[in-house]
């Protein structure tokens, strides 16, 4: 499939368009001008043209032509679609992308036979999108009525509205001063097969380790000075990765041990330590945690099916992860969270209901349901074993988990899509009644500021008023954050720049 644009920019929302129905990792856009030419197998051209002479509003002719090969007939055919509509000059890119993208997706459906559920909306966040409906003044019919106006399947927008009544409340703690606090561990003992973080085994940088603990220390006493001196409030702190728990206890306790000396850990609402893979938690590590104050951690099998573990490079097995629950709870943990990826290779429905059962017996307060992206698959491929994993049923895999978590006594809490993943599927996170991760609401709707401290971290600055947001990148790599400190510590001046402009102080 290729992808020609005539008389427009609107090659990167078509692209995504393209890939809800042929998933692949990169579709070629191009320009073209002048006559339709030739178009050869498989290609979407689309184009603009202003109608000159149309009265006070500029009105435009959206031509989509599609050369695709007809799943359902099983032959190669040519389809036309044109449409005209009129629109003010500032608005013509928005409107272009809401006309492209309806008959893009129809031309598309009808080739394919496919319907994308969260229709023709490529954003990461649906929520926000009935976030910002509600509080535009619709109601919850008109908000349904704008996604079905989009194509959205009626399960999904009814699993968007639900998940927005639940954060809700969350929501509503959020004042124009807090914030909550990310740290960043890019570490993991090994790398998963499946994985497109930027996350570094152990083995190849345990040098790097000490020397970043030490500077990741310096750099959250300056944040928390910052933070102080403008008066912020902490709201929740997430120390997440990567892997923390691949650190030592004593390195964790460290880290730990500054966040205590330095924030107002007490009035969080919530402090969560993404402890991950089981490999890394020892029963050293859980009361480090515990004495620090986390409330929250996790623990993430992503299957409990021992083959598939080994296949995507993990090293424990479903045994050591109900054993690490279950020496968390001895410990005093009352709030765990389990993530869970829906096709995963090597995965089948009967044995993703096998983990999501075991699973739920073990009674973990949330659990998050992922589903595999093609990115990830691709990796796959890299190793032979991608079209598996494309043909893997992770449809009935997520709507299985909807429906038993629920029955389970679990609801979606938060919720968000990534680019690229199977069947365009979304990640939900279920937890029991009162155990919402309240950081994954407030990252996931942009709803306050971040602050963030350690490689591969993004400082997000949230201007309370408005839907500005303001980015303060820190060195992606261990090595590059422990050689170019200074830097990192020189661009939080940013922070207090966007404060005093907000709060003119
Ligand atoms: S544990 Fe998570 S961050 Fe680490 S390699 Fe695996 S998927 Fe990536």
């Amino acid at each position: 499939m290729r992808i020609w644009i005539d008389g427009h920019t609107c090659g990167y929302e078509l692209e995504c368009m393209a890939k809800l129905f042929f998933q692949a990792e990169k579709l070629p856009v191009e320009t073209v001008e002048g006559p339709i030419p030739d178009m050869p197998e498989e290609t979407l051209y689309t184009k603009a043209e202003l109608l000159v002479g149309a009265g006070d509003e500029n009105q435009y002719r959206l031509t989509v032509r599609l050369r695709c090969l007809n799943r359902t007939a099983g032959k190669l055919e040519d389809t036309e679609l044109v449409k005209e509509v009129c629109c003010a000059p500032e608005q013509s890119q928005k409107v272009f992308e809401f006309h492209f993208g309806k008959m893009v997706y129809d031309l598309l459906s009808a080739a394919t036979g496919v319907k994308p559920p969260w229709g023709i909306l490529t954003g990461v966040r649906p929520v926000k999108l009935v976030q910002r409906c509600l509080s535009q003044g619709m109601d919850e019919d008109e908000t349904e009525a704008f996604f079905r106006e989009r194509y959205v399947s009626p399960e999904k927008i009814s699993l968007a509205l639900e998940t927005a009544r639940h954060q809700k409340p969350i929501l509503e703690k959020i004042t124009p001063k807090s914030y909550s606090l990310y740290i960043s561990i890019p570490f993991c003992p090994s790398r998963c097969s499946y994985c497109s973080f930027v996350s570094h085994s152990i083995e190849k940088t345990a040098k790097l380790v000490e020397p970043y603990v030490g500077l990741l220390c310096r750099e959250l006493e300056e944040t928390a000075k910052l933070a102080e001196s403008l008066g912020l409030e902490l709201t929740s702190i997430y120390m997440g990765g990567g892997t923390p728990t691949t650190l030592s206890a004593r390195q964790m306790e460290q880290v730990t041990d500054t966040i205590s000396r330095c924030f107002p850990v007490k009035e969080a609402l919530e402090y969560t330590i993404e402890a991950g893979r089981p490999d890394t938690i020892t029963l050293e590590k859980l009361e480090v945690m515990k004495a620090a104050g986390v409330s929250r951690i996790s623990i993430n099998p992503q299957t409990l099916n021992d083959k598939v573990l080994a296949s995507i490079g993990r090293r424990h097995t479903a045994k050591d992860v109900l054993e690490c629950i279950e020496a968390a709870r001895k410990t005093g943990f009352d709030n765990i969270n389990c993530d869970l990826i829906a096709g995963l290779n090597g995965d089948t429905l009967e044995s993703f209901q096998d983990t999501l059962g075991r699973l739920i017996q073990a009674n973990p307060e949330n659990i998050t349901v992922h589903t595999l992206s093609v990115k990830r698959a691709a990796r796959l491929r890299q190793e032979g074993e991608y079209l598996e994993a494309v043909h893997n049923p992770a449809a009935p895999m997520v709507e299985y988990a909807q429906k038993v978590l629920r029955e389970a006594g679990y609801s979606p809490y938060y919720l968000y899509r990534q680019r690229d993943t199977l069947g365009n599927l979304e990640n939900t996170g279920y937890c029991k009644k009162g155990r919402e991760g309240y950081y994954n609401v407030f990252i996931m709707e942009e709803a306050q500021s971040i602050l963030a401290a350690g490689a591969g971290a993004t400082t997000k600055l949230k201007d309370p008023f408005s839907i500005y947001i303001e980015r303060v990148f820190n060195y992606k790599y261990p090595y590059e954050y422990i050689e170019r400190f200074s830097d990192i510590l020189d661009r939080k001046g940013q922070v207090n720049r966007f404060y005093e402009r907000i709060f003119n102080t």
